[in-house]
């Protein structure tokens, strides 16, 4: 362990077993800080690789992790969670950190020329919105299965992670994985026969497409709808492929800025055992239990 991390770990407390992110969130908020600690460690590396495809700077992509972690700290004691995955949402605030060294003198030159291109065009997101409809499905879903779809379709994190955030055993992750395919597929089911209302057979269609996939067999298209219908192609495309899907659509959709391969490149170099050099979070944020300066 580094000498920063017995620091940190004695600031805050030993780490206990492992627990959901969402219980820890709450515990912070009810004035337990040491649960605080756990989150670090769990998302520490993601969101400083995040902001690695974003700063070319080294230093520059550690403070803005240590702000995003922070103004994380600072929501869970007001309690201001979001509906979205809370690394969602820590990604987002390193992101905005980041965008904002746009305002700086001389912050332009630390960014990566990808995101600062992205950034310089104002940050644009996807705009076809014939093809969101995974999206709007997935914020459908109960938090818990956006968190456990996100950690496994997107992020492909390994099972013993995943079962920490999302407070779930080991074993039982592929299980639970599978009731959340499930429930994203009957919500994109029934927003596509919603949006076809008019054209009973892309409905019927739509049914038929979904009973198949969710049995893992291959549809048949008797009447040939399927040839002539490109609607009915995409939905097939969407409801066999959920796991594609949601790895291509949701982090453009929710985060904008997304490089999918620097991502992956920065999570391998940016290995556990240069774990969280964050001397100054709990010090700082620790003092400021009352949010009266908030
Ligand atoms: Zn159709």
């Amino acid at each position: 362990m580094i000498p920063q991390v017995k620091l940190l770990t004695r600031a805050l407390g030993t780490p206990g077993p492992a627990v959901p992110d969402s219980r820890l969130l709450r515990e912070v908020a009810g004035g337990r800080p040491a649960a605080f600690q756990p989150l670090i460690e769990r998302h520490w590396q993601p969101v400083r690789s995040y902001l690695g495809t974003c700063v070319g700077d080294p230093r520059t992509a550690d403070r803005l992790a240590e702000e995003a972690l922070a103004w994380a700290y600072r929501l869970a004691l007001r309690q201001l969670g979001s509906t979205l995955p809370w690394r969602v949402e820590v990604l987002a605030s390193a992101r905005s950190s980041a965008i904002r060294l746009l305002l700086q003198e001389y912050g332009a030159c630390a960014l990566t020329p990808g995101f600062r291109r992205w950034a310089m065009a104002g940050g644009p997101r996807p705009l076809n919105t014939t093809r969101d409809r995974l999206t709007k499905s997935y914020r459908r879903l109960p938090p818990s299965q956006q968190t456990l779809l996100w950690h496994t379709a997107v992020e492909c994190e390994d099972t013993d992670r995943v079962a920490a955030i999302t407070g779930t055993r080991p074993a039982h992750v592929t299980a639970a994985l599978g009731r959340a395919l499930t429930a994203l597929r009957e919500e994109y089911t029934a927003l596509y026969r919603r949006a076809v209302e008019q054209r009973p057979t892309c409905a019927d269609t739509a049914r038929t497409l979904s009973a198949a996939a969710n049995a893992t067999v291959a549809y048949v298209d008797p009447e040939g709808h399927l040839a002539g219908c490109a609607l009915c192609q995409e939905c097939r495309s969407d409801l066999f492929d959920l796991r594609g899907g949601l790895r291509r659509q949701l982090p453009v959709m929710l985060l904008g800025w997304w490089d999918e391969s620097g991502y992956r490149r920065q999570l391998a170099e940016t290995s556990p055992p240069r774990l969280p050099q964050l001397p100054q979070l709990p010090q700082d944020l620790l003092a400021q239990e009352k949010p009266h300066w908030w």
